[in-house]
């Protein structure tokens, strides 16, 4: 059996799973759940926590957290943490570090493998960035692959031998997806995808916090930046009134105070469904474009779709629920944890890659999710124009896919092609995304009109490979990721050893250090008598804590939760509740 894992690094909540013999099962982490909250946080030692304990710290230290990092994967964008600054990519990798740790845990042995899913709409940047990021965690990254396909593998591995037209709608924290697949016969086909990487339930959220800061007259960009303590606490409120939205029909928000605590008769905001659905409006309004679209490329209508699954945590929203009802005419399935199966998914693709038995009949394919070309002049009325785009590789061609294209030099003698590499479906180079270029400079002397040679291979992985080439020259390549945003050697080498210099918080104390954050959180949230009483007990579990006695964090840590439970304050063991 293999101990390739497969991880769901997601924006919100990373998981990891492993294939066994009756089929995928999740890892639990230091917490015994198996949610960990994408989350990396600097505790006042200057060691790093990842998971629950940052996602407390988040709320009465922002300044010391990052979190939904993913979303800026792929960008040269730096996130401060405490004192030190970070790379997306890095903070990635801290969050892939800690899954590793929690699977070498679960199976007893080293782990030094992996598949890790993400987003079918995250473009080239955005991958190598993911693999980048596995790879300072120590891992060989086997594949990535797409987290819609994750999810549809589970299906497929479950339902093989029927025949159907699937529409995945993935709704997660940061992202959105669409991914229109077939099975049949133990094969799945993927036939079209569609998204948009920056659309997700945390968006949901900031159009409560938004609303709410609107009553105080405030703007959300600026109260951010002037306010963060209160706006860390009013997200974890709008966080929760969201989520209880699904179950009820109207919540109440407590607005914090400028200091980030919440006064003891605190301003209350009532938020009902409909008013939630109005402030999501124009959010829902942008759901519809990725499916459009998706459908379109699949050459279906709604209709002759037989079964629409969900994943992604924000698909529990009664609002998205409706409006994929009253889309496809019928109601979605929810089979499996949405917020889990991608992580499932990805070990069943590990199984695959490693030829395991019980996936022998399982087979799947899957689509290139761009237009990915290059920029060529035009000629109008003997005047050439450049800027204008020339697609190579059409958006949901099946992969791996491998294409060569002719073009020709524009002017006499011309030594030079500098081949220009853009993703989008614009008719003009500057509406596209700019991916990197490449430089064929041995074209032999000539008139206008040598060809040049240019072949687009974009793999199981989604990576694009670029060869260009003249007559008789040398051929020219680059993975063009590598070529703009990946690493050198030398960068590699500096990440890895940043990486190693920070003092990662043990593993086996985490737990401690979770309720220990939960406390402070608390803090802010009780009435000063109580707060004296709560307080007191941190004090006793940090000294515990700090001595490393065994028994005394224990005797500690059960002083905490009396007082916890007298003070009727309810702890969530995990992030999984
Ligand atoms: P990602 O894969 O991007 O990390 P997840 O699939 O874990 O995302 O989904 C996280 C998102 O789902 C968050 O925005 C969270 O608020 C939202 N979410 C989770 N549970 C619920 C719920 N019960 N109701 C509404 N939104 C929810
Ligand atoms: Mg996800």
């Amino acid at each position: 059996m293999s101990n390739v894992i497969g991880i769901d690094l997601g924006t919100t909540h990373s998981l990891c799973a492993v294939f066994r013999e009756s089929g995928p099962v999740l890892i639990p982490n230091s917490h015994g759940g198996y949610l960990t909250p994408s989350v990396v946080g600097m505790l006042e030692s200057g060691e790093i926590v990842v998971g629950s304990a940052a996602k407390e710290l988040r709320v009465t230290h922002p300044e010391r957290t990052a979190s939904c990092f993913k979303r800026y994967m792929g960008s040269d964008r730096k996130i401060q943490v405490g004192p030190k600054t970070f790379q997306p990519y890095e903070l990635s990798s801290l969050v892939l570090k800690s899954l590793v740790a929690d699977a070498e845990n679960f199976l007893g042995e080293e782990v030094t493998e992996a598949v890790i899913t993400v987003p079918a709409y995250f473009h080239d940047h955005q991958r190598q960035a993911t693999k980048i990021a596995g790879e300072l965690a120590g891992l060989r990254v086997r594949r990535i692959i797409n987290e819609p396909t994750a999810a549809a593998l589970v299906y497929g591995f479950h339902a093989r031998d029927q025949e159907r037209q699937l529409c995945v709608i993935d709704l997660g924290g940061g992202t959105f997806d669409v991914t229109v697949m077939e099975v049949f016969e133990g094969t799945l086909e993927i036939r079209s995808t569609a998204g948009e990487s920056m659309l997700g339930g945390e968006d949901f959220t900031d159009r409560i916090v938004s609303a709410v800061l609107h009553h105080e007259k405030l703007q959300l960009e600026i109260a951010e930046l002037k306010q963060p303590l209160r706006v860390a606490r009013l997200r974890v409120e709008c966080e929760q009134a969201k989520r209880k939205l699904t179950a009820e029909e109207v919540v109440r928000i407590r607005l914090p105070d400028l200091d980030g605590s919440i006064p003891e008769n605190p301003k209350e905001f009532r938020v009902d469904r409909q008013t939630f659905a109005r402030l999501s409006e124009t959010l829902m309004k942008r759901i519809s474009t990725p499916i459009d679209r998706a459908l379109r490329d699949a050459s279906l209508s709604p209709g002759e779709i037989d079964d629409v699954l969900l994943v992604g945590g924000a698909t529990r929203m009664p609002v998205l629920q409706d409006y994929v009802r009253s889309y496809f005419g019928k109601p979605a399935i929810m089979e499996h944890n949405p917020d889990e199966v991608v992580a499932l998914g990805a070990a069943i693709q590990a199984a695959l890659i490693e030829n395991d038995a019980a996936v022998n009949d399982l087979v799947m394919t899957d689509v290139c999710p761009f237009t990915l070309g290059v920029e060529i002049a035009k000629e109008f009325g003997g005047q050439t124009t450049a800027g204008y785009f020339y697609p190579i590789l059409h958006r949901n061609s099946t992969i791996p896919i491998s294409r060569e294209e002719v073009f020709y030099t524009v002017s006499p003698n011309q030594k030079q092609v500098e081949v220009r590499v853009y993703q989008g479906d614009a008719r003009k180079i500057v509406d596209n995304i700019a991916l990197g270029s490449l430089s064929v400079k041995d074209i032999a002397p000539g008139p206008v009109g040598q060809p040049i040679h240019i072949r687009f291979t974009y793999d199981l992985n989604g990576l694009l490979e670029v060869e260009a080439y003249s007559a008789g020259g040398k051929k020219h390549r680059t993975v063009l990721t590598n070529h703009v945003h990946g690493l050198n050697e030398d960068q590699i080498r500096d990440a890895v050893e940043r990486l190693q210099a920070l003092k990662i918080y043990p593993r086996e104390n985490l737990e401690y250090q979770k309720l220990a954050r939960f406390c402070e959180r608390m803090l802010g949230e009780i009435n000063r008598d109580e707060r004296k009483q709560l307080d007191r007990a941190l004090d006793y579990f940090e000294e515990a804590m700090a001595s490393c006695d065994k028994e005394e964090c224990e005797r500690a840590e059960r002083v905490v939760r009396t007082v916890l439970e007298e003070l009727g304050i309810e702890y969530f063991e995990n992030d999984d509740e």
